[in-house]
């Protein structure tokens, strides 16, 4: 990336930069020098051309229709080729379904976990995206053995297979009225394996008096101190209530539990002791109550499980199988020892039928188990099918907003607790779902509210949530900046030109609106992403990367100061794989080393990636990270600052983002960098992501096929402000002289926190921003640069900051 005029390595000064003023006096001088690399010779945009970035999805689809619970009809791979607006529907065999062609590019590009997708009279739902080994083999089942006929018509029915005919390792009793038999050496089967009056210890509750004992003998249940030394007081507290569950100590005839903390709470890790207790011991004659456990996963956690187990247990206590690419799902078969197999749903799903014949399970995790949503889903159906009671269920997502399928999870944990499909409707969510409605009687409102209190009462027993508030006060401070600036003379020019072709044609016809706003958001990405019109391109070649795109400029100061500054690493996330293209350059350009974590890199990479960028002592100082790759589960404790290149239209995607970095392991405080291009679209989606308007909701789920803007919306959207320093700030009607002092000067807005319909009891999902609506941010420092003290070394001298909101997380809770 060497500009002419951009200084080469060594005594890098950031350049002097001067951002357009109001008075609109031309301000980006050209440089001499040769200017043979016009930014057109940019990196390849990898989805513009033909084959090349075809992407591969699980997914699952229903014929269209406009019923809220859609009636799913079969798993299903899906195939997209943005470039050439082109989708595929294939069904689990390969068997083109339907095929999209004409597609919307940005909507095609912009697929991801959760979003929906309509073509050919068909609503696809996509659960993942496959990569590497996954995807090269598609989701062709029968690989592994042909399916016999018999089966093959009755694919959900097949009778459980326990054959005895076939080899199978061991067999567990799991049963109650099982006789155990006595352990070899019965003398020390009375004594705990670890101290249980140790300091620290964590016990494990008794049976209940009135439980049906299986022996006399109890022996208390004392998790490993080598795990219990590590697990924060929440924490313990979740393993016995999971153990509780798994040993039908709550209910003796369920033996599920679904554990549903937000995403860094260390589920993980609790489902970790769970089982290593639960391998070693039992409380009935200290006899171990499993042996093998199955761990289902999207395919991009299976290492990371591995990982996990590895780290808290390491090699030489538990041996775990992973299956992935180089693991072969028969491997697993011949395998005299498999006390922990880990595999994704997709695998589960292809090799059912040996797992079936072959293995035995004692406990089934399934993580992200949300995607058990429905009990049309093929892993659903198949799990039905095991013999194995004791199951768990994580998930990051409160899962209660909807009960059909709140009532889909219960069925894979406690198939028993709340009935059948019919009973549930009729019992629960008739009478819950009616007395919500607005024109609901005093009646209905009462049988509701009777109906739901029952249910909260019988699931609570199974399910546990605790936010993050929990753990704040054992994470490091998070502060946060959403850092504003001008657009550069170039990106203002560029984007009236694309306000002005667009016209006011969008308030008659929407089909133009996302591919607009995608054009608008690459203008303030930056203007190497777009087609140069001929009369920008000279002075297009006469500027440095630098002075083109004011948000790339802002990155490259900060990464120049955060460098000076010493050793700190830092994530910079980015929606678009163009942007970490950019970023890329940069680096090199400069010579910092990084790493790069996006859609392409294979579930055995990843690991390798996160495990080398956590490295204390390795060199990488940046960490490229595409956001849908990096959406669950990922930790980069490595760093301690993340920067958000672009929002999304979604809060709860940034705030994924943010917990990469700022999650339970952290030890240094935590900053924040969001960074918007003043008065333009990217204000837009800011605003919308705090007061949670989400453009009327269709955009926000991915259904751009249905979505309704009003035309107030629209033109909000379509408008821009070159000359403000912050749009936002305007809105908010503060009236602060932008020296940070404002804060305090305003009553706190207490949060309001939104009901759904169908919510059983306290709503949950308490983000950083996202319900306290605008006014929320007059809690935040507003600061206008360079009144105010950002308080961050790395942001001085920084001149494209035209203002900055600076929000401190703990203070928040403190004062709250
Ligand atoms: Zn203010």
């Amino acid at each position: 990336m060497r500009r002419s005029g951009a200084p080469s390595q060594g005594g890098y000064r950031p350049p002097a930069f001067k951002v357009p003023r109001p008075e609109g006096a031309p301000v980006l001088t050209p440089r001499a020098g040769p200017t043979t690399n016009v930014p057109s010779s940019n990196p390849p945009t990898p989805d513009l051309k033909s084959n090349e970035g075809e992407r591969h999805f699980s997914a699952i689809w229903c014929k269209c229709s406009a019923r809220k619970h859609k009636k799913w009809e079969d798993d299903a791979l899906l195939i997209v080729r943005a470039a050439q607006r082109l989708a595929i529907l294939k069904d689990t065999s390969g068997k083109e379904l339907a095929r999209g062609s004409g597609l919307s590019i940005p909507e095609l590009a912009n697929l991801n976990t959760g979003n929906s997708i309509t073509f050919g009279g068909r609503e696809i739902e996509i659960l993942e995206e496959m990569t590497g080994t996954a995807c090269d083999k598609g989701i062709q089942r029968d690989e592994i053995v042909p399916r016999d006929e018999s089966d093959a018509a009755l694919p959900f029915h097949r009778p459980k297979v326990i054959s005895s005919t076939v080899f199978k390792p061991f067999t567990v009793p799991t049963r109650f009225g099982t006789t155990f038999q006595p352990m070899g050496n019965k003398e020390n089967s009375r004594i705990s394996i670890f101290n249980k009056d140790s300091q620290d210890a964590l016990v494990m509750p008794r049976p209940p008096f009135d439980f049906k004992r299986q022996c006399d003998e109890i022996v208390d249940v004392v998790v490993d101190p080598h795990l219990s030394k590590h697990l924060r007081p929440h924490q313990r507290q979740g393993v016995s209530f999971l153990y509780r569950c798994i040993m039908g100590f709550q209910d003796p005839t369920c033996h599920g539990a679904i554990l549903a903390d937000e995403m860094g709470l260390g589920k993980t890790l609790q489902t970790i002791s769970l089982i290593w207790t639960l391998m070693k011991q039992g409380p009935f004659a200290g006899k171990p109550v499993i042996k093998r456990t199955l761990i289902l996963a999207p395919s991009s956690l299976v290492k990371n499980w591995e990982g996990e187990f590895q780290k808290w247990l390491g090699r030489e206590r538990i041996e775990t199988f992973a299956v992935d690419g180089s693991n072969r799902v028969h491997e697993a078969f011949k395998r005299a020892r498999l006390p922990v197999l880990i595999m994704s749903y997709e695998m589960f799903n292809k090799s059912f039928e040996d797992i079936q014949r072959f293995l035995q399970f004692d406990l089934i995790v399934c993580d992200e188990g949300h995607r058990l949503k429905n009990d049309k889903i093929k892993a659903s159906t198949f799990l039905a099918q095991v013999d194995c009671d004791r199951r768990i269920v994580l998930t990051g997502t409160p899962i209660q907003n909807d009960l059909k399928e709140f009532y889909a999870i219960m069925c894979v944990v406690n198939p028993n607790v709340v009935g059948t499909s019919k009973t549930f409707t009729s019992k629960f969510e008739d009478p819950i779902v009616k007395s919500k409605q607005p024109e609901a009687t005093e009646e209905q409102r009462q049988i509701g509210q009777s109906a739901l209190e029952v249910l909260t009462d019988l699931t609570n027993r199974f399910i546990l949530r605790r936010t993050q508030d929990i753990i704040s006060k054992y994470l490091p401070s998070k502060t946060e900046f959403v850092l504003f600036c001008r657009p550069s003379a170039i990106q203002i020019r560029m984007y009236q030109n694309a306000l002005h072709s667009l016209g006011s044609s969008y308030l008659v016809d929407s089909s133009c609106v996302l591919g607009s706003i995608q054009k608008l958001r690459k203008i303030c990405n930056h203007p190497s992403m777009c087609d140069i019109a001929p009369e920008l391109e000279e002075d297009m070649a006469n500027l440095t990367f630098e002075e083109q795109g004011s948000k790339l400029a802002l990155v490259s100061h900060l990464l120049y100061n955060l460098r000076t500054l010493g050793s700190e690493k830092i994530v910079i996330v980015s929606i678009s794989t163009q942007v970490l293209d950019l970023m890329g350059e940069l680096c090199t350009h400069y010579d910092y080393p990084f790493l790069r974590l996006d859609g392409s890199t294979s579930t055995n990479q990843r690991q390798v990636v996160v495990n080398r960028f956590n490295d204390r002592l390795g060199k990488d100082f940046v960490l490229l990270l595409s956001s849908k790759a990096g959406g669950t589960g990922l930790n980069l404790i490595g760093a301690s600052r993340i920067l958000l290149y672009d929002m999304d239209w979604n809060p709860a995607h940034d705030i994924q983002a943010m917990a990469r970095v700022w999650r339970d392991g952290q030890k240094r405080p935590v900053l924040v960098y969001r960074l918007a291009t003043s008065g333009t679209i990217e204000e837009k989606i800011f605003q919308r992501q705090i007061t949670k308007q989400g453009l009327g909701g269709g955009l926000m789920d991915g259904k751009s096929t249905q979505f309704h803007f009003s035309q107030t919306d629209l033109k909000d959207l379509f408008s821009f402000q070159p000359n403000v320093d912050c749009e936002t700030h305007e809105l908010l009607d503060c009236d602060c002289d932008g020296s940070g002092n404002n804060v305090g000067s305003e009553p706190r807005v207490k949060s309001e926190v939104e009901l759904r319909d169908c919510q059983i009891g306290e709503a949950i999902d308490p983000t950083t921003i996202d319900d306290k609506g605008i006014k929320g941010l007059l809690q935040w420092q507003h600061l206008l640069p360079p009144i105010g003290l950002l308080g961050d070394q790395a942001l001085a001298d920084i001149p494209v900051i035209s203002y900055a909101l600076k929000n401190e997380f703990n203070q928040t809770i403190a004062s709250a």
